[in-house]
């Protein structure tokens, strides 16, 4: 540092140089147009002094700072307060943009836009919107209404509002308005009223939004803030600061870059860029990143530890439900086809054991068809020898006819009993009347079993409650079993006086069913055998007549027993089926 103090009078100064660094904002050239001005103002101020300017951008101006190259710098109040937080730099005055003003107040921007868009009328309607500014850095350029938007709650960061940078000069802002390329632009203060002034822009052309005029000269979108700083650096003598201050002061302000005043207070642009956490502040935004970092990463990281150890769970889990859903859905599907199979035999077996009592009965069946047939035989033979011993009369041919008629029709009717019993067809449930299924099997059993001992049907059972809802083919074959059981029953004991009753009455809203004979009976022991399969005592018999109608009783909700009578000898076999209509609803399976 060449500066040799001088102490006297006003307006000189020792130093062989002054050095001052200007913020040169687009380039040298249009810098040293703009300020070369007060160079000279203040050379001649200062005698026997060299004062030299030096044209730099903003971070060549800060290591100029940093490496003590200057005494003196001129720069914007944003880029003002970041040298004087970092290096200590001192404003020494403020300028003033307009004769008279107060420097407190003297820079803000104005947001344009073309005067017909009336869907923007002030800074709220911008979100969405594109807005265009010269530079990212920039005082007035950009970070004064960015400030200004994120009061509003509008963050350009955020993605409020598109940014549109167009570098400078100022005024392709006004050609990217003017094209639609931007719906708003960001013009410094007062840069429209001169345009306008000069002719280079219509006066009607744009509109500035949320315009304030209170303190400044022109229409404004933003507050406004003290203008650029000449400030003294940290090396640089007392003596020479006041000396240049004195001559600063003392410039004839006909040009604003002679024109300054007393430093303005700058704290409202240390809180606006603190605000927006940039230079000088933007250690703020790191702090910030870097604190909670700091604070939280335990409960971070015990988070994501955590959430994967969810994940994994959960992953675990559906593997585990995906694959025990496949093995049971594969039961489901066996346990299916095993029902299916077992439906299919129990038909099947149903089907055999209703021909096996066919079979047991077929030896008397033979004897009860030769009988109809032996006595058609006898009439027809009668029919031929009254013929030809020419003593046919017409009575015997109608008596003849008729009785041959009649005993085709009864050997007719067993023959349909028994091709309709020994049908095969899948199970089915149906409303039908108690007493004419049970007369109808006993027709049956009767035409077969023509020695049988009488079978007595007692219909006990109400007009209204005769409807069961049952499988009749499957009844039929549980009644044709228990008749042929009296059957042999009576058989064994010699029986044959007294007759099969069966009893028809209603009991527990079901109706019951009683097949009661003569029989022996059964001793205490095998009666509790009764209904398992393969147990019999007869000589031929199969053992599997009761098991298979225990089977049939259950599927219709109800239960086989065998009882000895109260009132003598023989067995009772019972057994209730569902009513029909509406209570038979209740009891299907
Ligand atoms: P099967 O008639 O082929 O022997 P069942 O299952 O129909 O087969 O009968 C099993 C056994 O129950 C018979 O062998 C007989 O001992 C006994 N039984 C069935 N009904 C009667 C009855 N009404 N009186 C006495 N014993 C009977």
């Amino acid at each position: 540092m060449l500066c040799l103090l001088m102490a006297g009078m006003p307006g000189s100064v020792a130093a062989a140089e002054v050095r001052i660094g200007v913020l040169a904002w687009f380039g040298n050239h249009s810098a040293q147009m703009h300020w070369h001005g007060l160079g000279s103002a203040l050379q001649k101020r200062l005698p026997g002094v060299g004062v030299s300017l030096l044209y730099l951008d903003m971070v060549g101006l800060e290591k100029a700072v940093a490496a003590g190259d200057v005494d003196f710098i001129i720069t914007n109040p944003g880029h003002y307060v970041a040298l004087e937080a970092r290096h200590g730099m001192t404003r020494i005055a403020t300028q003033k943009i307009t004769p008279g003003q107060d420097s407190e107040f003297a820079v803000g921007s104005a947001v344009i836009v073309r005067t017909e868009r009336a869907d923007l009328q002030s800074l709220d309607d911008l979100r969405g919107k594109r807005l265009a500014a010269t530079v990212e850095d920039g005082f007035s350029g950009w970070l004064v209404i960015w400030a200004e938007l994120k009061r509003r709650d509008i963050d350009p960061e955020e993605g409020d509002v598109t940014p549109l940078f167009t570098g400078f000069p100022m005024t392709r802002i006004i050609d990217a308005v003017d094209s639609g390329e931007s719906d708003a632009g960001i013009l410094r203060g007062c840069l429209l009223e001169h345009l306008i002034r000069q002719g280079a822009v219509p006066a009607d052309r744009y509109r500035v939004l949320s315009a304030r005029d209170e303190r400044a000269s022109c229409l404004m979108s933003s507050p406004t803030y003290p203008g650029w700083a000449f400030a003294a650096a940290r090396q640089t003598p007392e003596e020479l600061a006041r000396t240049v201050l004195i001559a600063l002061l003392s410039l004839k302000d006909n040009d604003a870059v002679l024109r300054w005043g007393v430093p303005a207070d700058y704290y409202p642009v240390h809180e606006m860029l603190r605000s927006l956490h940039v230079v000088p502040y933007d250690f703020l935004r790191e702090h910030r990143l870097e604190v909670q970092i700091r604070r939280y990463w335990p409960i971070a990281v015990t988070f994501v530890v955590l959430l994967l150890l969810w994940l994994l769970y959960t992953l675990r889990v559906e593997v585990l439900v995906l694959r025990r859903s496949r093995e049971l859905s594969a039961a489901l599907t066996a346990r299916q086809a095993l029902e299916e199979s077992i439906e299919t035999q129990r038909q099947k077996m149903e089907h055999l054991s209703r021909l096996s009592i066919l079979g047991e009965l077929s030896c008397t069946l033979a004897h009860e068809l030769n009988q109809p047939l032996a006595t058609i035989g006898n009439y027809a033979r009668s029919l031929t020898r009254r013929l030809q011993s020419g003593k046919l009369s017409e009575d015997a041919v109608g008596q003849a006819a008729h009785e041959i008629t009649e005993q085709s029709e009864r050997a007719a009717g067993i023959l349909l009993g028994i091709r309709d019993f020994s049908r095969k067809r899948a199970r089915q449930r149906e409303d039908c009347d108690a007493g004419k299924m049970v007369g109808e099997i006993v027709a049956l059993f009767r035409g077969m079993v023509a020695r049988a001992p009488a079978i007595r049907i007692v219909d006990r059972l109400p007009a209204e409650q005769k409807t069961i809802h049952v499988d009749r083919l499957q009844i039929q074959q549980v009644l044709l079993n228990l008749l042929k059981n009296a059957y042999d029953a009576h058989s064994a004991a010699e029986q044959t006086s007294l007759p099969i009753d069966i009893i028809l009455e209603t009991t527990d809203e079901r109706v019951r069913i009683a097949v009661r004979d003569h029989g022996p009976g059964l001793a205490i022991e095998d009666r509790a055998r009764l209904f398992e399969p393969f147990f019999t005592t007869k000589p031929d018999g199969m053992g599997l007549g009761l098991s298979i109608c225990k089977s049939i009783v259950e599927a219709h909700g109800g239960q086989l027993v065998a009882e000895s009578p109260t009132d003598g000898d023989g067995l009772s076999f019972s057994f209730t089926l569902p009513h029909g209509s509406s209570l038979h609803d209740q009891q299907q399976d």
